[in-house]
């Protein structure tokens, strides 16, 4: 494929302040930058051409400026619970996945509307946790926010219906592409924008410490989510690099931090792997540092992902986990498993329409 010209900005990825003084530098009045805003959030037209009722030389210095985010769908994989995984090839020709999950009653509670989606920030991932697809073939780049945002838009278009909840737990590692995320959750949180609501957005993190203290700084009442996947410093370094970078400890301390400022309780994610992480003493250990932060813990049988020689374990041994989590007074639940058939766990669509690179 071509890839898409650099020059101009994604215009999805503008404050509604910046679609007027865009408007203004082009001598159009102000109430412009609201038209275009409705033609792109309400009407969600993908081109310039279809601003029917902007004048015809407007519309093409638009277009002279500005584009569309080009996510071409490349394949769309279903199962048979309808959770639904999209493949897209950006302008540039680099591939994401998004995926769209109706329900999540076993992360957020019950809820038969709910359509949660869960959305990439980046190409690839540089953080190479050892259990996951996304990270294997490294990182590529950063999304710009109208790449983060047209994954919302596209989906919706093409599955014809609203997405009640955002998740970033797609590809790559949001708080390492901290501007670009916290500028496409604005524009996704806005009235103006997509008008999805804060405590409907969850971002996930492997645990960038000073990231988490600056997300607590800011005022939108977005969600944590944390990829513990192990309780203590040996076991989370064996399988999360950034460990070294960012201890438990100081991860620890970040979370509360923000527990502090957001008065919020937050989510640890915690993989289920055989041998690994899933003994009684992880249990313990993750009964401890869970009631240090006041946080609830989402287990999660790990996903096969090919090439790599991790296992989840058995049904009895997941339970019995989750159970050491209850009888604690710790608020846990186990994701009794979905999308399992279309290789749900993030980055493995991509991994096998990438050309072979080894690993
Ligand atoms: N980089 C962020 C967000 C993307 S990963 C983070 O790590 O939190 C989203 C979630 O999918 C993380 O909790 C991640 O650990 C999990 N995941 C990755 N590979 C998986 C696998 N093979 N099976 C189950 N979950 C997996
Ligand atoms: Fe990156 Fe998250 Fe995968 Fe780790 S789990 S490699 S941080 S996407």
């Amino acid at each position: 494929m071509v890839p898409g010209p650099t020059d101009k900005l994604p215009i999805h990825s503008l404050f509604l302040e910046e679609l007027g003084e865009a408007m203004r530098e082009l001598g159009q009045p102000g109430y412009r930058a609201e038209q275009v805003a409705r033609w792109l959030y309400q009407r969600r037209v993908n081109s310039f051409d279809a601003m029917t009722d902007l004048p015809a030389g407007f519309r093409r210095s638009l277009e002279e400026r500005y584009q569309f985010g080009a996510l071409e769908s490349l394949r769309v994989l279903g199962s048979e619970d309808t959770t639904r995984k999209y493949l897209f090839r950006l302008g540039d020709g680099s591939l994401i996945e998004t995926v769209l999950i109706p329900a999540s009653p076993a992360l957020y509670g019950e809820s038969s509307d709910r359509r949660t989606l869960c959305v990439s920030t980046q190409v690839g991932c540089a953080y190479g946790c050892k259990f996951c697809a996304s990270g294997l073939d490294g990182f590529s780049r950063n999304l710009n926010a109208g790449e983060i945002v047209s994954q919302v838009l596209r989906v919706e278009e093409l599955c014809g219906e609203r997405v009640s909840n955002l998740v970033f737990m797609g590809m790559g590692e949001p708080l390492a592409n901290y501007a670009n995320l916290m500028r496409a959750i604005e524009i996704l949180n806005a009235p103006w924008g997509v008008g999805i609501g804060a405590r409907r957005i969850t971002i996930s993190t492997s645990g960038l410490a000073p990231q988490i203290r600056l997300l607590a700084e800011q005022p939108l009442q977005v969600r944590l989510a944390i990829s513990l996947h192990g309780a203590t410093d040996e076991v989370r370094q064996q399988i999360m690099p950034v460990n070294r970078k960012y201890p438990l400890q100081q991860l620890l301390e970040a979370c509360e931090y923000y527990v502090g400022r957001k008065k919020q309780r937050i989510t640890f994610e915690y993989i289920l792997i055989e041998g690994v992480n899933d003994r009684e003493q992880d249990a313990a250990a993750l009964v401890r540092v869970s009631r240090q932060v006041g946080a609830k813990v989402n287990c999660i049988p790990y996903n096969q992902v090919d090439g790599l020689e991790w296992k989840r374990p058995s049904e009895a041994r997941q339970e019995l986990f989750l159970s050491i989590l209850e009888r604690a007074g710790v608020p846990a639940t186990l994701r009794r498993e979905k999308g399992h058939d279309i290789a749900a766990a993030c980055g493995q669509l991509r991994r096998q329409s990438l050309p072979v690179s080894g690993g």
